[in-house]
């Protein structure tokens, strides 16, 4: 069978919704799917390793690289650049790989007006008294790093109508699922089954001769 192309899934939604959660979960699972690394010019947090969490990088690289052309979106996002390097995501889609972005809302929106492909998803929390919670939880935010985010989500959440999917993130096991079916399910879309029902009539051609 000839390798199909992958497909190009973004994971959005308020910080501390549980992104990075799921989408650790489901790189586990899925052999097929691999996470772009983003740029940004915040610090690296204790544990964080360049080109595996993110390419880190001054404002003056971020500013070259968006005036290069190289990000397919970026974003302003508490004081700092994060963007979405395009080239590796291309090579791995051409590969057959599936690529996920794990970004905020504004890029988000950017990939979703630059590739009418994109299958979107918002990750939901089910409260934002339950999103405070995590975000205290997780213990990588100064108190005003946590409104300032808290402030953010209310935003965020008012943009969810963009987007294919909402999936609710109230218990891990049971949100990955959720992306597991949408997945599945965009995977038997007729535009990435079509070469196998090509392949079919074609078979049936030559078992005539
Ligand atoms: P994001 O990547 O969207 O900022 P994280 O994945 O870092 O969010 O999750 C924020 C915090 O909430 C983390 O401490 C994580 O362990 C926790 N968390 C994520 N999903 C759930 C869930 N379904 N139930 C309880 N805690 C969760
Ligand atoms: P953090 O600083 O917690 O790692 O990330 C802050 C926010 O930036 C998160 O919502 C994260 O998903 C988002 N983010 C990470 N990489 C990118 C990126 O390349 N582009 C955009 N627009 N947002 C990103």
């Amino acid at each position: 069978m000839r390798t199909e192309r992958g497909m190009l899934i973004v994971l959005s939604g308020p910080s501390g919704s549980g992104k990075g959660t799921l989408v650790k979960s489901l790189l586990s699972r899925r052999d097929d799917t691999v996470l772009s690394v983003s740029m940004t010019t915040r610090s690296p947090r204790p544990g964080e390793e360049e080109g595996v969490h993110y390419f880190f990088r001054s404002r003056e690289e971020a500013e070259e690289m968006i005036a290069r052309g190289a990000l397919l979106e970026y974003a302003e996002y508490n004081g700092h650049y994060y963007g979405t390097p395009e080239q590796p995501i291309l090579h791995w889609l051409e590969q057959g790989k599936n690529v996920l972005l794990e970004i905020e809302v504004q890029g988000a929106e950017q990939v979703m007006d630059r590739r009418p492909d994109l299958i979107s998803i918002f990750i939901a929390p089910p409260s934002i008294e339950e999103l405070e919670g995590r975000l205290r939880g997780r213990g990588t935010e100064t108190e005003e790093a946590v409104a300032g985010r808290l402030k953010a989500a209310r935003q965020e959440l008012s943009r969810a109508f963009r987007y294919d999917y909402v999936v609710l993130n109230d218990e891990v096991e049971t949100a990955v699922n959720r992306v597991q079916a949408i997945l599945d399910a965009e995977r038997m879309r007729y535009p990435r089954m079509k070469n196998l029902i090509l392949e079919v009539m074609e078979d049936a051609e030559t078992d005539r001769h």
